[in-house]
């Protein structure tokens, strides 16, 4: 009998097993922190991403940077992964998550190298980070929702360094006004607070405007610029006949049969008019179109009108000005109406921006950036969103840490002392885990051009001797206690950074075998190859 070859995958599958997996995987890691490493912080600097179609985005926002990145290699994508929960989650402290994780998986190559198991170190870490949140709850400080100062200083903190950072006093202000208004019962949807882009003056002209601003103009120029005293309809359905959705064939024999026809067509369109003008509307905003005919009959009535609002647009409006979104032209009635001091169109340059403003107690309202170019404006925004996010978030769980690497030195250091009561083995990996956390306050010190092994000796000991707010303060260069110098972050995007981190640390380093389909014919090729492609040839 001939032995025949066993067969167990096509032949198309690249497939890198034990220490090479390991090992691969975590230089891609590594690799993914080290790109935004040098963002972090106030003094972080910027990059710059080029598309192939040549568009450009300057920015400092680490999930912007590894999102244009187009990474490849499947551990470095489970990296990115762990910027997008941080984003979605808190809205800020991206790049700090991914710097942990990234120090996690290299600290852990260290105990690989002295012949620790994998899984007595992801044991380790998974003690490690389920303690830092007990941890955590216990340093953090509670604030009360009408904290108002607390709540600005932390949106400042969030916008220190950024592209916001001159305005970043008012800026502050905008936000914890905007998440006040529009907020109930201690929750706050984002998609309450519409941010609206306008190219021309300069970012300190950005304002709040207490109801929405649309990238729309008015449909006709017939019609008003300007409506005091608004009463806003705000429909769903089309002001137009109905587009037959299959060809139709209408047959007709004679000039008479044509003229009724299309005065039938006509007096609908007058009925549809006739209606929103009997609800005392004079403005409406419709999502769907509105034809000639009807354009020039509500120009005669003197409404203001706007066609193919967005939905989202439309839910905004409703919030904003009390009004609710008709679909049936029948219901249209004056107590379903919106209101709102004044809608009126404003060209600026170019474009023209219909203003809903003066609203009653808006419960959406509008963030105007103005900025000189669309890549500044940009990058405000980004800023902008990072400060909502974080002013959100303090609001809604009430729990605040200090910045500028305090919570991560206090944390470090009572993480170490548990390790103590541990077993040999895993205690290592605490104390690998440990100095992850450090990684934080001695990046931010090597950013700004300090010796961060200065820093970090001078923070331990502070820290030793119950200075539990000691942090580095980059306003002035020096550790003291940054409460008092009013640098303050959520304490959700630490608790959300270390566990997301080390869930994707631990989850790397139990892969020792990696199989990767070249996806048949003509496929993309999923390389598993040690230089994940993307990075470095961006
Ligand atoms: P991330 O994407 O993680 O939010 P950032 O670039 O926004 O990264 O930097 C956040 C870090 O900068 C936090 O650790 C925060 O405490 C720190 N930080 C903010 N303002 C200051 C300051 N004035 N002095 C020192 N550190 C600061
Ligand atoms: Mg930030």
């Amino acid at each position: 009998m001939s032995e025949k070859p066993v067969v167990l995958m096509p032949e198309d599958i690249q497939r890198i097993m034990g220490k090479d997996a390991q090992r691969n995987n975590i230089l891609a890691a590594k690799m993914v922190s080290e790109v935004v490493k040098t963002t972090l912080g106030p003094k972080g600097m910027d990059k710059m991403l080029v598309s192939p179609s040549g568009d450009i985005i300057v920015t400092n926002d680490g999930v912007t940077i590894l999102d244009e990145m187009q990474i490849e290699h499947p551990a470095a994508k489970m990296m990115v992964e762990i910027a997008k929960t941080q984003e979605s989650e808190v809205g800020d402290g991206t790049t700090t998550a991914v710097m942990i994780a990234g120090r996690l998986l290299e600290n852990a190559e260290k105990l690989l190298d002295k012949k620790i198991h994998p899984t007595l170190i992801t044991k380790g870490y998974r003690i490690a980070a389920q303690k830092s949140q007990e941890i955590l709850n216990e340093i953090a400080l509670k604030i009360t929702p009408d904290n108002l100062d607390v709540l600005k200083q932390v949106a400042m903190t969030a916008m220190t360094g950024k592209g916001a950072e001159d305005s970043k006093e008012k800026f502050a202000d905008i936000i914890v006004k905007a998440v006040k208004q529009v907020e109930s019962d201690g929750n706050v949807d984002l998609n309450d607070i519409k941010i609206e882009k306008l190219k021309g003056e300069g970012i300190r002209d950005t304002e709040l405007i207490s109801g929405i601003v649309l990238d729309k103009e008015r449909v006709s120029h017939d019609m008003p610029r300007k409506i005091q005293n608004a009463k806003i309809a705000i429909v769903d359905f089309p002001i137009e006949l109905k587009n037959p959705e299959i060809d139709t064939k209408v047959s007709i024999s004679s000039p008479e049969q044509l003229q009724s026809f299309i005065s039938g067509e006509e007096t609908t369109i007058r009925n549809m008019v006739e209606k929103i003008k009997e609800s005392s509307a004079n403005v409406i905003f419709c999502q769907k179109g509105i034809d000639d005919f009807a354009q020039y009959l509500l120009s005669k009535e003197k409404i203001y009108a706007c066609r193919r609002v967005a939905r989202s647009d439309m839910e905004k409006i409703s919030k904003a000005t009390g009004g609710r979104i008709v679909s049936n032209l029948d219901e249209l009635n004056q107590s379903q109406l919106g209101s709102s001091e004044i809608v009126e169109e404003i060209k600026h340059g170019e474009d023209s921006l219909t203003y809903i403003k003066g609203c009653q107690n808006p419960k959406a309202l509008t963030i105007l950036i103005h900025g000189g170019t669309d890549h500044v404006i940009d990058e405000i925004e980004r800023a902008l969103k990072d400060g909502l996010g974080d002013v959100i978030c303090s609001l809604k769980s009430g729990l605040v840490v200090p910045g500028g690497g305090a919570v991560e030195m206090e944390l470090a250091k009572r993480l170490k002392d548990f390790g103590q009561t541990l077993s040999g083995r895993e205690q290592l990996a605490v104390e690998e885990f440990v100095s992850s956390l450090e990684f934080i306050p001695s990046t931010l010190a090597e950013n700004a051009g300090i010796d961060p092994i200065d820093v970090l000796t001078e923070l331990k000991s502070r820290h030793d001797s119950g200075e539990r707010n000691a942090g580095l303060n980059l306003f002035t260069n020096k550790i003291e206690n940054v409460l008092d110098a009013r640098i303050i972050e959520p304490l959700k995007i630490k608790s959300q950074a270390i566990n997301s981190a080390s869930e994707v640390a631990i989850m790397i380093l139990r892969i020792d075998d990696v199989i990767a389909s070249t996806g048949g014919k003509g496929g993309k090729m999923n390389s598993i190859g040690a230089m994940p492609p993307g990075m470095g040839s961006y």
